[in-house]
């Protein structure tokens, strides 16, 4: 029996605020622990959270960006649960209602377009963080983490494969770090994914019992546990098994997934209403001041490059992986005006240099406009496309112009008629036999001449002024 995979994607994205959701302590990564701390965060009896408004904005701008329908009126509700991570007791979450729902995103991928529902949007606040030391057995509590912003996205079950997983992941990956919501960061846990998945046979409409994934800390990893899952499902129900509805969690190491625990159901976790916090009233106008704001997102760039510079998919598509990328190019565009030239500049040199130093586009030591000069130069003839090459290299390593580059390396091409002239008519003066062959009608010869004008200004001049200027004054 040939089975079909079943699979929807649960994000937690952590959200780019200053401070946490429902107090004022810093919500930055990387400090030491516990000391981005305070009785509200710590769930300290009597005290009262109060809710962060960039939080919402931020889940708006999110809501917007995946054509979702905003609710007007939703509510905070506790998911009681005891783990030694959440000092309260109750995580702080939504429910009945998220304040998003009924959107979608679309996907390409293997050449198609996809699109991929999405169930909900819901804010909530991040749990703490155990650490465990190998050499001593003990389990250490960072709270830091406790209080600090998610939105979480749930996929309706619409995926069919480990591949478009992983490009409906990068897809949302992507708008979120557009949005500049989240840093995208998925090492350090703020761009997390749990995925559901279960088989059916191919044809059937009710969907098998799922299994959760969770600890996938890359892309590469999502894709590779649902393959490995996927397989594992499959060896299950063909020998006649039946999946258990469980939590299992990816070992990256080992390449497998293992059982973790058996799958809580939501009344497990006894939801209810948080009583300290009122409902949050999201209005037209909030929503409409949040709409403004948007920024380009990267498919209506991506469109927008291919009909306003006229460059191919491909170009417009590496082009706008980031918004830093984008803007260095178009840059560099508005002060050559060469889109395609520049577009294969940015691609190839500057992206190359940069890869293999593992550097941003921000960190780029050649700035837009040095670029951009560069890419005169050569429409100019001041330089031919070798002398580029050296160019670009140099300018990557020192961060200098092109123009003081090309003046260190005596790299401009010779241009200048006078000169060249100079050097051709003494060339002629000393090889007397040489032009006489030439005038005898010995075509050959001209190469020689060519020659002799090249190693004259080492290699600098124009080439086709050269050839243009023998002619001519060869011939008498
Ligand atoms: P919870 O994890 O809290 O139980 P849901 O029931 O809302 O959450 O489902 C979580 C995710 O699982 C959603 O992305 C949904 O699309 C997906 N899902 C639900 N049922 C199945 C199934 N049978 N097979 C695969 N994915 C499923
Ligand atoms: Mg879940
Ligand atoms: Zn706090």
């Amino acid at each position: 029996m040939e089975f079909e995979p079943v699979i929807g994607l649960e994000i937690h994205a952590q959200l780019l605020t200053d401070t946490k959701i429902f107090c004022g302590c810093s919500a930055k990564f990387g400090a030491a622990p516990n000391t981005h701390t305070c009785p509200v965060c710590l769930g300290m009896p009597g005290v009262l959270p109060v809710l962060n408004r960039k939080v919402v904005e931020f889940m708006i701008k999110m809501a917007l960006a995946t054509n979702c329908a905003v609710n007007r009126e939703c509510n905070f509700a506790r998911k009681n649960y005891f783990y030694p991570d959440l000092p309260k007791g109750y995580q702080i979450s939504q429910y009945a209602l998220p304040p998003a729902e009924h959107g979608w995103v679309d996907v390409e991928f293997d050449g198609r377009q996809k699109r991929i529902g999405i169930t909900r949007i819901h804010m909530e606040e991040d749990a703490g963080k155990l650490m465990h030391d190998e050499h001593n057995p003990a389990s250490y509590v960072d709270l830091n983490r406790t209080g600090v912003p998610l939105i979480e996205i749930v996929s309706e079950p619409d995926i069919r494969s480990a591949e478009e997983a992983a490009a409906y992941l990068r897809r949302l990956h992507e708008i979120l770090v557009y949005l500049e919501i989240c840093d995208g960061n998925m090492e350090e846990g703020s761009f997390r994914c749990d995925a559901n998945i279960s088989l059916r046979p191919r044809g059937t409409e009710p969907f098998g019992t799922r299994a959760e994934l969770k600890n996938m800390n890359s892309f590469r990893n999502v894709q590779r546990a649902l393959e490995y899952e996927i397989k594992r499902q499959q060896y299950v129900l063909e020998g006649g098994g039946q999946v258990v509805q469980e939590t299992r969690l990816w070992d990256d190491t080992a390449g497998v997934t293992h059982s973790m625990r058996g799958k809580e159901e939501a009344h497990d976790y006894r939801y209810f209403p948080d009583p300290d916090l009122v409902p949050i009233v999201i209005d037209d106008a909030w929503i409409e001041e949040v709409r403004k704001a948007q920024p380009e997102l990267p498919l209506e760039k991506r469109e927008r490059f291919m009909r306003a510079y006229q460059i191919p998919a491909y170009d417009a598509g590496v082009l706008t992986t980031s918004r830093a990328l984008a803007d260095y190019y178009e840059e560099v565009v508005r002060l050559c005006g060469e889109p395609k030239i520049a577009a294969n500049w940015v691609m190839g040199d500057i992206l190359r240099f940069l890869n293999e130093e593992k550097r941003d586009i921000r960190e780029c030591p050649i700035a837009p406009a040095s670029l951009a000069g560069m890419i005169r130069l050569i429409q100019e003839g001041t330089i031919n496309g070798k002398m580029a090459k050296e160019v670009s290299e140099a300018m990557y390593k020192s961060g200098k112009t092109p123009q003081a580059i090309i003046e260190e390396k005596g790299l401009v091409q010779i241009t200048d008629e006078g000169a060249l002239s100079e050097t051709i008519a003494e060339i002629i003066g000393k090889n007397p036999a040489q032009v006489e062959q030439y005038r005898g009608g010995k075509d050959k010869v001209f190469g020689f001449f060519v020659g002799q004008a090249m190693k004259a200004t080492q290699g600098k001049a124009n080439p086709q002024m050269i050839n243009d200027l023998l002619k001519k004054m060869l011939a008498g």
